[in-house]
């Protein structure tokens, strides 16, 4: 079933960190009714903060760039009501064994951290929100174009017309996989890598000549005064993450085996025992620190399912890019509402069995019904419209189109045959009000066999980062690295025809 956003339509956001508090606030800003379910105590995932009776230290997120101008005019909302501030930490590199291998590092870019701890901004975004702390979302239901979340302890909350999830890849695959195997699919091809955090209380100020470090050797990547960043006033407060890849080999290793480690590397780099130096210390193992390669696309939304996916994995893995991905799910419910506030009746009636498809003449009706269809389609929600180039030499390549019983267009894709068997589907666009039926796979596989039929023996073809898991599930493999086309990353894919 499609939904139908209205303004009144009711939205859960599972997971309330930035990219999910962004999220929620431009919605709620803009009058819809959203609730935010939660499962830990506090706000801000991984912009963490922990707190001992030694004091606190940041363990996840360090701190923060802000390169985006909205993203930057956000931040200084956040300078203003004191929940950010500007962080500007003496800093080294480190590149190697030696003492010789710290440089000192210099760069212009602007750091900057909440106040006073890091979980503020996310505190700040969360004022007048509904969250639920605590309700860890164990699964979701779709009954009769509604959405249910399941807790872990057995409560629900049902009711929601679209739902949200702001979280790491994994548990958004977890979460998804029987009930939205599409959605399931573009988390799933998603990995990301954890850190080991080693929070250090010191019993004074370390003889150090610098405040963070990033290190390029050895088991720790960054090292940090967590104590010198601004409103921390106290105790000497040091903070070490380790590589991705050391990380993940000693993930499941004794945890005291791991401090030792951690402990010996910053030894190794400084000169200084710590052991005779700490009043207080503690580990947190992070299994979602940072991403292998995003997915390459600010969000994800299924308008006919009523499902999105938000934060960091998708296409920047840093609290900018959750906070952006955020606000580009939100601007997409916000369509899909406005959208559905416009229309008048229904702008395109549904198909009519039965479905066939059929390949059709270049220069024919049908045809130019393929150029409106590709340039809605591919084109102008990239601001863009469909070129001399996109048509050039189409009298060549083969036209396939699926037609419903009526003959309406509701899909389409090109062949191109390269000789010798292989052949390169291109513009391959659904209806946007049919998308997530299964239109696509029908259309390809289809084709597939027609092509076969004339002697194909490979297909190759270019597919944009999002819909890589789309065409792996129809037996297409990814191959090389990804390439920058019509302003976005594309896959080169390849599917050997089988008899
Ligand atoms: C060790 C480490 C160092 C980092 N360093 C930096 C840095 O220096 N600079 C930088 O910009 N970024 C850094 N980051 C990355 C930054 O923290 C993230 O990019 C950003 O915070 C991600 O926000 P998010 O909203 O996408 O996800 P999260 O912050 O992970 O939010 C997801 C939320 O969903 C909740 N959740 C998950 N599953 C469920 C469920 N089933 N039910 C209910 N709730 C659920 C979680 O509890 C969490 O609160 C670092 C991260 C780590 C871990």
């Amino acid at each position: 079933m499609s939904h139908s956003l209205t303004p009144h339509s009711r939205i859960a956001i599972v997971g309330a960190g930035i990219s999910g508090l962004a999220c929620a606030r431009a919605l709620a800003d803009a009058g819809l009714h959203v609730q935010v379910f939660e499962k830990s105590r506090g706000v801000a995932g991984r912009m963490s903060t922990r707190r001992g009776e030694h004091g606190q230290c940041d363990h996840g997120a360090q701190y923060f760039t802000a390169r985006d101008p909205e993203f930057r005019a956000e931040v200084q909302t956040w300078i203003a009501a004191g929940a950010a501030a500007l962080w500007a930490p003496r800093m080294r590199v480190y590149e190697g064994e030696a003492a010789a291998d710290w440089h000192p590092h210099s760069s212009s870019v602007e750091r900057f951290v909440g106040t006073p701890a890091m979980t503020s901004p996310g505190r700040l975004l969360a004022h007048g929100l509904t969250v639920h702390h605590g309700f860890n979302v164990r699964a979701l239901q779709h009954k009769a174009g509604k959405w249910q979340l399941d807790e872990v302890d057995g409560t629900t909350a049902a009711g929601f017309d679209a739902v949200l999830l702001a979280m790491p890849a994994p548990q958004a695959q977890a979460l998804l996989k029987e009930v939205a195997p599409a959605l399931a699919a573009h988390a799933g091809s998603v990995q990301m890598r954890p850190s080991w955090a080693l929070m250090l209380h010191c019993d004074g100020p370390l003889p150090l000549p610098f405040d963070a470090a990033f290190v390029n050797a050895g088991p720790l990547r960054w090292v940090a005064r967590d104590s010198s960043k601004p409103g921390r006033p106290g105790q000497e407060v040091w903070l070490l993450h380790g590589t991705a890849a050391w990380s993940a080999q000693s993930i499941e290793a004794d945890r005291e085996a791991v401090i030792a480690q951690m402990l010996a590397a910053f030894q190794k780099l400084t000169g200084l025992d710590l052991r005779q130096r700490l009043v207080g210390h503690s580990l947190h193992r992070w299994l979602y620190a940072d991403t292998g390669r995003t997915l390459g696309e600010p969000c994800v939304w299924n308008a006919h399912c009523g499902a999105g996916l938000c934060g960091d994995w998708l296409q920047d893995d840093k609290v900018e890019g959750a906070w952006r991905s955020g606000r580009a799910l939100a601007a997409q419910v916000l369509d899909a509402v406005s959208a559905n506030a416009r229309q008048v009746p229904v702008a395109h009636p549904p198909p009519v069995d039965p479905v066939e498809c059929r390949r059709i003449s270049f220069g024919s009706a049908q045809y130019r019904q393929t150029l409106h269809l590709r340039e809605t389609v591919l084109r102008i929600p990239l601001g863009l419209t469909l070129s001399e180039a996109d048509v050039h030499g189409e009298d060549r390549q083969w036209h396939f189109a699926l037609l419903d019983g009526r003959d309406a267009l509701l899909a389409n894709v090109v062949a191109v045959p390269l000789g010798d068997g292989l052949f390169k589907l291109r513009q391959m666009a659904v209806r946007a009000d049919l998308q997530g039926l299964g239109l696509g796979s029908r259309l390809v596989t289809e084709v597939e066999g027609q092509l076969q039929a004339q002697g194909a023996r490979s297909i190759i073809l270019h597919a944009r980062v999002s819909v890589v898991p789309f065409y792996q599930l129809l037996g297409y493999v990814a191959e090389g690295e990804d390439f920058m086309e019509v302003t976005i990353a594309h896959r080169c894919m390849r599917k050997i025809l089988t008899r």
